[in-house]
């Protein structure tokens, strides 16, 4: 089973909500849609779902352009929530209920429910209802009542946004092992990156109804292709300071300029050495890579300790160059305090090289 999406297009009148969007979804394969509000997440699993038409593009089930089929032709199970179950009903009713209008024989039906419950562990609670189960079982049932079915594919569009925190913590492994148990493509829109981080197979990345990067949730976080991606995963954000190169050292070391005067010597990909000195370019790096010392030195960038603030195990430390703001994240035992100088330096490896022109150097 897959799903292929080719060239898909969506437009609202002068609107282009779905640009030119490409990707497949393998067999078992989790995909999560990620992207800030607004950026053509849902219309793109409406399309999959054929509860809205493309302008152009092909939707592809199984290798079968279904673009002209009805929503109920091309079985796909669409939830919008892993939740709303019937209260008065049953665990075995509400798994059943999908199944009512199929004209299936009870024995059968029976026997699917059974399946499902032993799929998602629910053998012991299938006679109670709602109101007595405890809010991770209502989710499993939720998540049966959505599968039953034996779709072709799953979409789920913001499945755990209606949970708190902690609920979702626990939900979001528990449906990885839920969905990699069927075995059928799985398509989850999110705007939550730590959910699609730690329930992706593969990551899209979209912005303003394209694609920006399709790739595993290690490579969308250490090898994002733009600055865009960059800036858009991770938390804290990773730093991006704008700079021009402005000396070619060797081995990959360069010199970089920065706003207000600055500059510092960093090792970078050694492919720097493509690019003519004057070139502005943004460096990427992230707050737990960045490093700070006592010692004034070139290789760094002279900052002040504007605030710190504890998170636990974590301290995030804001640091001022006189210019802007760059984000570190230190161990909680790291004795510092506001308005303290400090070197900050970008380590070897780890600092990616944005161009203008969207190439990116990094060595990791
Ligand atoms: P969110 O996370 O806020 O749901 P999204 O990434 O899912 O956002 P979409 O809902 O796909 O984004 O919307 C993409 C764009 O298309 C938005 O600008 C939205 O206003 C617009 N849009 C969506 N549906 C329609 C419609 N039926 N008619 C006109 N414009 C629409």
């Amino acid at each position: 089973m897959t799903i292929e999406l080719k060239n898909l297009t969506k437009r609202f009148g002068d609107l282009t909500a779905v640009d030119t969007v490409n990707f497949d979804v393998g067999d078992g394969e989790v995909l999560c849609l990620l992207g800030p509000s607004g950026c053509g997440k849902t219309t793109t699993l409406r399309m999959i779902a054929g509860l809205e038409y493309a302008t152009e593009g092909d939707v592809f089930l199984n290798s079968k352009r279904v673009n002209e089929l009805a929503p109920r032709d091309r079985n796909v199970a669409m939830s919008f929530q892993f939740y709303a179950l019937y209260p008065s009903l049953t665990v075995a009713e509400n798994l059943a209920f999908p199944l009512y209008a199929e004209g299936l024989s009870s024995s059968e039906i029976e026997a699917r429910v059974q399946k499902i419950s032993d799929t998602l562990q629910l053998g012991g609670i299938l006679k109670r209802t709602p109101g007595q189960l405890a809010e991770g079982e209502k989710q499993r049932v939720a998540v049966g009542r959505s599968i039953i079915r034996d779709p072709t594919c799953f979409l789920f569009d913001e499945p755990l946004s209606r949970l708190d925190v902690q609920l979702r913590e626990e939900m979001r492994g528990e449906i990885k092992e839920v969905l990699q148990d069927l075995s059928r493509p799985t398509v989850i829109v999110t705007h939550d990156q730590l959910e699609a981080l730690t329930m992706a197979d593969r990551i899209a990345v979209m912005r303003d109804g394209r694609v920006e990067q399709v790739d595993t949730p290690h490579n969308v976080f250490q090898k994002p292709t733009n600055l865009f991606v960059a800036g858009f995963i991770g938390t804290p954000q990773m730093n991006l300071v704008p700079a021009t190169l402005s000396e070619l050292k060797g081995a990959g070391k360069a010199e970089f300029a920065v706003k207000g005067g600055q500059s510092m010597t960093i090792e970078v990909d050694p492919r720097i050495q493509e690019l003519s000195v004057g070139t502005n370019v943004t460096l990427g790096v992230r707050p737990r890579n960045l490093e700070i010392s006592q010692e004034k030195s070139q290789d760094g960038l002279s900052t002040t300790i504007d605030m710190v603030e504890p998170m636990g195990a974590e301290t995030l430390i804001h640091l001022n160059d006189g210019h802007q703001d760059l984000r570190l994240v230190t161990d909680w035992r790291v004795s510092l305090s506001e308005g303290q100088q400090v070197n900050t330096s970008f380590p070897p490896g780890v600092t990616h090289v944005f161009t203008d022109d969207e190439k990116v150097l990094r060595t990791s």
